[in-house]
C-alpha cells in the first residue's frame, strides 16, 4: 500500500475535507454526500462503502476535543477500501468476504464547529464569537460542545430528562464547553441528522467513537438487544478494551443510548485512548494498529 492519504496533522474541517475528497477520487466503491449541516453552516459529511440491506454505521467526533477520532475512521475507511480494491485482507479478515452483502456508513465528524473551536477558538465562531468567549472563559482546547454549548452526546432522546436532572445537580444549568444536554432532547442540527440517518436506513448495529479509558459500553440502561453481550466481547477481545457499565453524567442521552433504545438493536461507544484530550495527533499509528481489528470485527459482527 502506497502512503496514507490520512496525514493527522490535518486536523481541521478544511483538513479532513481534502482527506476525505482524495479517499473518493482514489476509490470508486467510497461514496460521499452531505446528511446535513452543522449549527455554523459546515457539512455533516457520511461516507458509503457497499451497497447492501443492512448498514453497520460508525461515528466520530461528538466532542470538540476529540477530533482524533475522525481521523481513526478516516485511517479505517482508507485501509478497507483499499483492500476490496486489491483482494487484500485487514487483521488476516478478506475485506470483499467481509463486506460481502454488507454495507458501512461512516459519519467521521459529527461535530465539526466543536472540532474547529478546540483547535482555533473563537476564530472558528463567526458572528457568535462573543457569546463563544463568555461561555469558554479562555480555554477553547477542551471545548466538547457545539456551537451553541450543547453536548450533542447529552441532546439524544434517551432518558434526556433524567440526565437534564443530573446535569442540574451537578451545577450545569445551560450552554457551556461540556455537558450540558439543550433544553430539549433533539434541539442541534447535529444530533437530528444523525437520528435521521438512522430512521432512513436499515442500520444493523452502530458505534460511537470518543477519547479516554479504552472502554467499550454497550447497554442502555436495562436494555441490553440480542447478540450485544457478544459483539461486546468480541469488540473487547479484540482491542483489548474493558467492558463496563456508565454511571452518573455519562449515563443516558448519548447516540449509543437514543439507538438501542429507539431500535433495540446493539450500539457500542468505544472510548479509545488514553491521556488528557485532545489527544496529540501523534498517537493516531499507535491507536489504529490497536484497533484495526476490532474495527474490521465490529462491520462484520
Ligand atoms: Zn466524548
Amino acid at each position: 500500500m502506497e502512503e496514507s492519504r490520512i496525514r493527522p496533522v490535518e486536523y481541521d474541517y478544511l483538513g479532513y475535507r481534502r482527506q476525505i475528497e482524495a479517499l473518493c477520487r482514489a476509490y470508486g466503491s467510497l461514496q460521499s454526500y452531505v446528511i446535513g449541516r452543522s449549527a455554523a453552516g459546515r457539512d455533516l459529511w457520511a461516507l458509503r462503502v457497499g451497497r447492501a440491506s443492512e448498514y453497520v454505521l460508525f461515528a466520530a467526533a461528538f466532542h470538540g476535543s476529540e477530533r482524533i477520532t475522525c481521523s481513526l475512521l478516516l485511517r479505517f475507511l482508507e485501509e478497507l477500501c483499499e483492500a476490496l480494491q486489491t483482494d487484500g485482507e485487514i487483521a488476516g479478515l478478506r475485506a470483499r468476504n467481509a463486506m460481502f452483502g454488507r454495507g458501512l456508513l461512516v459519519v467521521p465528524l459529527v461535530n465539526p464547529d466543536g472540532c474547529e473551536i478546540a483547535l482555533r477558538g473563537s476564530i472558528a465562531c463567526g458572528r457568535q464569537a462573543p457569546e463563544f468567549a463568555r461561555l469558554c472563559r479562555g480555554d477553547f482546547r477542551h471545548w466538547n460542545a457545539n456551537l451553541r454549548g450543547v453536548d450533542l452526546n447529552h441532546n439524544f432522546d434517551a432518558g434526556w430528562q433524567a440526565l437534564r436532572e443530573r446535569e442540574r445537580a451537578a451545577g450545569i444549568y445551560g450552554p457551556g464547553p461540556t455537558r450540558f444536554g439543550g433544553f430539549r432532547p433533539e434541539s442541534e442540527p447535529e444530533t437530528v441528522a444523525l437520528t435521521r440517518l438512522c430512521w432512513n436506513g436499515r442500520i444493523r448495529h452502530v458505534v460511537a467513537f470518543h477519547t479516554q479509558g479504552e472502554v467499550i459500553y454497550w447497554t442502555a440502561g436495562e436494555k441490553q438487544p440480542a447478540r450485544a453481550a457478544k459483539m461486546a466481547e468480541i469488540l473487547a477481545t479484540a482491542s483489548g478494551y474493558a467492558l463496563d457499565v456508565p454511571v452518573g453524567l455519562a449515563e443516558g442521552g448519548g447516540f449509543k443510548d437514543w439507538f438501542i433504545e429507539t431500535f433495540d438493536r446493539p450500539g457500542f461507544t468505544v472510548e479509545v485512548g488514553r491521556g488528557e484530550n485532545p489527544l496529540p495527533a501523534s498517537d493516531l499509528p499507535a491507536l489504529y494498529d490497536r484497533l484495526r481489528e476490532m474495527l474490521m470485527l465490529a462491520v462484520i459482527l
